[in-house]
């Protein structure tokens, strides 16, 4: 299914699908989990816009490819152009929109690329690798620092994260990657997931929140 930005009440986002920036290990105790060291700086990859989908109303699960990961994160839009050296309020100015949104990892084809030494884009960027739900305004949230991300399957809760958590918080994250990759409109940046991350199978309902701000169901195909 093709995929467009809204926020939560339809509106379209009239911005084209650009890249999704992502930063790994952003949360300590994920890092952990999977045995990785935690980053001295952050660790950035980028998805390409062609592998986002909606969360809502379902989405299909790639096949055959090994164990496919959930990573929630919070997601967030971004609606002018940054780079270089942006303030931090000029950061906090072009935020468009914040979603709950699903990293999709095939983990198995990613440990034998890491194994390697070898970049991640397959395990990272095949098509269906980005699951976004609605946005919210980028200014219905006042403190960047407490927004929580919870990602509930069957009913149990599998991660409940919060930005607090993050090693690398938001503003000065995305300044950082403006070092490295100019922002256009439409670009998202996912940031980061926190402990949890699991295998994801086909049939399985999911709810995915923004806590306090939103909260989507869907499942998987
Ligand atoms: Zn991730």
């Amino acid at each position: 299914m093709s995929y467009q930005h809204q926020y939560v009440d339809g509106t379209r986002i009239h911005f084209p699908m650009g890249k999704v920036v992502c930063i790994g290990r952003n949360y300590a105790e994920h890092a952990k989990e999977l045995n990785n060291p935690v980053p001295t700086e952050p660790l950035l990859f980028i998805k390409p816009g062609s592998c986002v989908v909606p969360f809502v109303d379902g989405f299909a699960l790639v096949e055959g490819r090994g164990d496919v990961h959930y990573e929630a994160e919070i997601a967030v839009l971004i609606g002018k152009p940054l780079s270089r050296t942006p303030s931090t309020e000029e950061v906090r100015d072009a935020i468009s929109g914040f979603a709950p949104g699903l990293d999709l990892t095939l983990r198995d084809l990613q440990s034998t690329l890491k194994a390697k030494g070898y970049p991640w884009e397959t395990a990272k960027s095949f098509d269906g690798a980005c699951v976004l739900a609605p946005f919210i305004p980028g200014d219905a949230v006042e403190d960047l620092r407490d927004m929580g991300i919870r990602l509930t399957i069957n009913g149990d809760v599998r991660q409940d994260g919060n930005s607090r958590d993050m090693l690398n918080p938001i503003l000065p994250m995305i300044q950082h990657i403006c070092g490295h990759f100019s922002l256009q409109p439409g670009d998202v940046i996912l940031t980061g997931t926190p402990v949890g991350v699991g295998v994801l199978n086909k049939g399985e309902e999911l709810v995915l929140e923004l806590v306090g701000h939103s909260r989507f169901a869907s499942r998987t195909l």
